[in-house]
């Protein structure tokens, strides 16, 4: 199979129909071999009828529900799994995304060989204070971090290698760094596409204030994870040597002045802060250590992502 489209949804279904109208004749037109697997999360009005109805009157479309909303990492990551096309592409269901992409994307991936193509809403139609000027900043400080080169790292629409799919695992509010999470996992080969991007035409969008706060904290949890999730001790070990060595050592000075007599100990502000180095230096290497142990206990602690094998 040529393309799988994954179309995470909660409460659209006035966008379905012609949603999936779009995307039928873009795919038809190019004589792809297609599915579209739509992810109902939780959606609470009439969603998943219409779901039922695409799949009744067209096999190439497949349907997962879920009981209650989950978020939309959770109804990609299920999307993932079930995937089956050589290129994986996610979309919005909101019609904000537009299915005349995907034949370029396709491309992209299969000739000019990337792992994965994010889109790149250059021209966005969405509030500006809401979402526009915090987008700009959100994007810097994520390419800052890791180091990716891209503009618009939070676009629904974008393309992968069948191969990125099955080794990446989003949850939470992650779907925000799958750029990040993919090269973590290897897949370096990450490259832009400017789409077109629509006004939201029916229902409303589903992500308010809070995301800024989450996201930021997912963000810190995938760097870390990815820097030191493996060897925590790399990270608390060192910074807790070198503020105990710290502390050690103003203690050491501190008593080597008092026993010459050249001061009085009470009276020094550096017995305190020697005192908070070695405490503080002491605690972050137990952290270090206590994360080394559950490491070890980790069932997945020797599981990597192998690329090939000739045995
Ligand atoms: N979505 C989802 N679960 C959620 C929130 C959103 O599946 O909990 C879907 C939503 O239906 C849409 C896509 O994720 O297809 C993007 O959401 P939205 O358009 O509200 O985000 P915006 O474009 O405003 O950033
Ligand atoms: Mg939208």
């Amino acid at each position: 199979m040529d393309i799988s489209i994954i179309v995470p949804l909660y409460n659209e279904e006035e966008s379905l129909p012609h949603l999936a109208e779009w995307i039928d004749r873009v795919m038809n037109q190019h004589h792809f071999d297609y599915e579209v697997i739509m992810v109902d999360d939780g959606s609470k009005d009439k969603s998943w009828s219409v779901v039922e109805s695409l799949r009744a009157s067209n096999p190439r479309y497949k349907g997962v529900k879920f009981r209650r909303n989950y978020g939309k990492s959770a109804a990609l990551n299920v999307g993932f799994t079930h995937a089956q096309g050589d290129v994986v592409v996610t979309m919005d269901a909101d019609l904000q995304d537009s299915p005349d992409e995907v034949p370029e994307l396709y491309r992209m991936i299969m000739e000019e060989g990337y792992d994965l193509v994010s889109g790149w809403k250059k021209k966005r139609y969405d509030s500006k204070i809401a979402k526009n000027i915090p987008s700009k900043f959100f994007n810097w400080t994520t390419r800052k971090m890791s180091g990716i080169k891209l503009h618009d790292f939070n676009c629904g629409l974008k393309a992968y290698r069948h191969d990125v799919v099955k080794s990446i695992e989003v949850y939470g509010e992650m779907h925000r760094y799958i750029p990040v999470i993919a090269k973590w996992a290897g897949f370096s080969n990450i490259g832009e596409k400017v789409v077109q991007h629509r006004k939201r035409e029916f229902g409303v969008t589903k992500f308010g204030m809070n995301r800024f706060v989450n996201g930021y904290l997912d963000l810190m949890s995938i760097m870390f994870m990815s820097k030191f999730g493996k060897q925590p001790m790399h990270v608390f070990g060192l910074w807790g040597s070198v503020s105990f060595l710290f502390g050690f050592g103003i203690v050491v000075v501190l008593v080597f002045r008092k026993a010459l007599g050249l001061m009085n100990l009470s009276s020094s502000v550096l017995l305190p802060l020697a005192i908070f180095l070695a405490t503080m230096g002491m605690m972050l290497f137990l952290a270090g250590f206590l994360g080394e142990l559950i490491c070890r206990n980790s069932p997945t602690r020797n599981e990597y992502l192998i690329e090939k094998v000739e045995l």
